[in-house]
């Protein structure tokens, strides 16, 4: 009886083991072991409730690596991989434990960080910006540097995740125009007004 009611057991601590593995390869991007953009639709998800329970607002931080089809097009495609896993190992070394680095999609990545204020966001943004520019990505025989540009915002009282992250993506976009390798954070009171650092 003792012996079966261990094999169970067991079989039962095997069988959530193996779960739990399956939920996380779920909620993990496969080339970067960053979190998954579902993951982080997930987590932004439970933030905004704990916000709305009283928690100070979250902040997200858009990152988009400039000029990647050029990265692609002269150093391969395995190459390119390669420069995604080390930007994201950059970003995840800049982030603070609490913040969910996430691949968003392509050569994307959005964090959130939660209880932020958008001064903060706007300074961790610059930390990985900065740790981004200061890669030297082995392609091909050659030391290879890429940068990225960012877009930052704050949650507003009352207003969707979704608006959150579309006014991060319109940061991002100015970011671009503007000449990449920076970080702007879009902010709210003024929507004409976009501060750069
Ligand atoms: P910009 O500075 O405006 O962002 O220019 P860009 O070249 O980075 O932007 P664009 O969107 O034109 O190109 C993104 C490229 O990223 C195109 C696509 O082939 C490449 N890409 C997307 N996912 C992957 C991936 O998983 N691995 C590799 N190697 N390339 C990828
Ligand atoms: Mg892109
Ligand atoms: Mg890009």
């Amino acid at each position: 009886m003792f012996v079966l009611a261990i094999a169970h057991y067991g079989r039962y601590r095997g069988k959530r083991r193996e779960a739990q593995l399956l939920d996380r390869l779920a909620r993990t991007d496969a080339l970067t072991g960053l979190s998954n953009r579902r993951a982080l639709m997930d987590a932004i998800a439970r933030e905004q409730q704990r916000v709305e329970r009283g928690a100070a607002p979250f902040a997200v931080v858009l990152a988009d690596v400039d000029h990647f089809k050029q990265v692609n097009d002269r150093y391969g495609h395995d190459a390119g991989d390669v420069v995604l896993k080390q930007v994201a190992a950059a970003m995840r070394a800049a982030a603070r434990d609490v913040d969910d680095v996430a691949r968003w999609g392509g050569e994307e990545f959005l964090t959130l960080l939660p209880a932020t204020p958008p001064a903060d966001a706007q300074a961790a943004a610059e930390r990985m910006r900065a740790r981004i520019r200061a890669l030297a990505i082995e392609a091909g025989g050659q030391a290879l540097q890429v940068s990225a540009s960012f877009g930052v915002s704050a949650l507003q009282a009352g207003e969707s995740v979704e608006t959150c992250i579309k006014r991060a993506d319109e940061a991002l976009y100015r970011a671009k125009r503007d000449g990449r390798d920076r970080v702007v954070l879009f902010v709210p009171e003024d929507d004409a007004v976009l501060a750069e650092a």
